[in-house]
């Protein structure tokens, strides 16, 4: 959420940046329900003085017929007080409903347009594989290596959910724990977070967890949701708390499950486990100070370029346009792996994604920094990033690993936990 202060100073400046972000907001009417509000504020508070005068008087009234007729007015101006505050509280939350639709401010350097117009940055250190065969996608792989089961997932769960098997639950476990150590190494403490969190907590972080084109699953009858990324819990986590300046950045990697309705997604870019309802990500997450924020997100992009290039992915990174920013992030940058099964000649798809959210998640969480020597407190900068979402991570692999024979070489940094050099297609 941006600062309320902030958006009254800078209406034409917000309102611009709304919309180059694709989100239609009347910030004038945000100006104008908070001039109504203060006047509704002050109204009541002078309601209630005038009313906390009277009853200092009613003593001193000069008969009953006197006292009677200031206890009435008392009276009065209590109900008159309630009013103009009730009036300030529904304006309030009106205001708090069009301030939470305002998206982040964004980075100078980001690139004006939607999906299409994203910069590409570079490329990652392993090249396109040449291939001198067609090359299967990851569900023809999977069908001759024995790896999952969709439509048993589907009796359970419904289409969209599955089941792994043999050789994709060690691989699935290999990214986990190879992510999770290679962070750790990196000064990145490992938690593994709760797969529900609150509403309030999911509305802090920014994700919308009622309406029509929600992507949460939430728990009827309870405050409870299932979390899309551990982003929600991680943010979460530290939700109403003042940390100290000497303690950021503080540096976590969640892993949780994710669970995303994903409605109105489908086609063949979409197939398998492109696109599924539950998957396992391991995922970065910081609070910093404001002046650490941009070099830590610079880190974080390093940090998926080093994980993909150990993995040997072929990669490019993209500066993600302005539209398609979301709401909280400031800046956005997407590793997207190459996936030589998609589409006739193969195509790039996003695998991580990290963002700069500044303050705007933390705002919402109350998340502060207190500076040692200086009054007040201060917002603190949120980061996310993926460090490994399991199942796209699972397609570049196996795309990009396969050989003419049926085989797929296992990348030599999972070798250890998946206890094999490569895969051999099942009898
Ligand atoms: P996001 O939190 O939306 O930025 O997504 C982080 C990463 O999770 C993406 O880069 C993908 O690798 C993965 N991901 C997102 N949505 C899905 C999905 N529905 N199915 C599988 N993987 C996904």
């Amino acid at each position: 959420m941006l600062d309320r202060k902030f958006i009254l100073q800078n209406a034409d400046l917000v309102a611009k940046n709304a919309a180059r972000r694709g989100v239609e907001v009347d910030v004038e009417s945000i100006c104008t329900l908070e001039a109504q509000r203060l006047e509704a504020l002050q109204q009541s508070q002078e309601f209630n003085r005038l009313a906390n005068e009277i009853s200092k008087q009613i003593p001193k009234a000069a008969d009953n017929e006197a006292r009677q007729a200031m206890i009435a007015e008392g009276r009065q101006l209590r109900e008159k007080k309630d009013e103009a505050a009730n009036l300030q509280d529904e304006l309030e939350a009106k205001i708090v409903e069009l301030q939470t639709v305002l998206p982040n401010m964004t980075h100078p350097d980001v690139p004006d347009g939607g999906e299409e117009d994203a910069n590409e940055l570079g490329f990652g250190k392993t090249p396109k594989p040449a291939m001198d065969f067609k090359p299967l996608d990851h569900l023809e792989l999977g069908e001759k290596h024995d790896l999952f089961d969709f439509e048993g997932g589907a009796r359970v769960a419904g289409s969209g959910f599955y089941f792994l098997r043999n050789a994709a639950v060690r691989l699935d476990l290999a990214l986990q724990l190879f992510a999770i150590s290679f962070l750790s190494d990196r000064g990145f403490t490992p938690v593994a977070t709760p797969d529900l969190a609150l509403t309030s907590v999911l509305q802090g972080t920014g994700f919308n967890p009622r309406g029509p084109e929600t992507q949460i699953y939430s728990i009827e009858n309870t405050e409870l949701n299932l979390v899309a990324t551990a982003e929600i819990t991680l943010g979460g986590m530290l939700s109403g708390q003042t940390l100290d300046l000497e303690s950021l950045p503080i540096k976590l990697c969640g892993l949780s499950h994710c669970f995303r309705t994903e409605a109105g997604a489908a086609g063949r870019a979409s197939r398998g486990l492109y696109r599924v309802h539950q998957f396992t990500k391991v995922e970065m997450f910081a609070f910093a100070s404001p002046d650490q924020s941009d070099a830590l997100h610079e880190e974080m992009r390093g940090l998926e370029c080093e994980l993909f290039d150990a993995l040997e992915v072929p990669y490019r990174v993209i500066d993600t346009a302005a539209g398609d920013l979301g709401g909280p992030a400031y800046r956005k940058y997407d590793l997207e792996a190459w996936m030589p099964g998609r589409g006739e000649a193969g195509e790039w798809g996003e695998v991580t994604s990290t963002s700069n959210c500044t303050d705007y998640q933390a705002r919402r969480l109350d998340v502060r920094y207190k500076t040692p020597g200086q009054k007040g407190t201060q917002y603190v900068h949120t980061l996310n990033g993926t460090a490994v979402a399991t199942g796209r991570a699972m397609i570049a692999i196996l795309e990009n690993h396969q050989r003419a024979d049926g085989s797929i070489a296992v990348p030599k940094v999972l070798q250890p936990w998946v206890g094999q050099e490569s895969l051999t297609p099942q009898p």
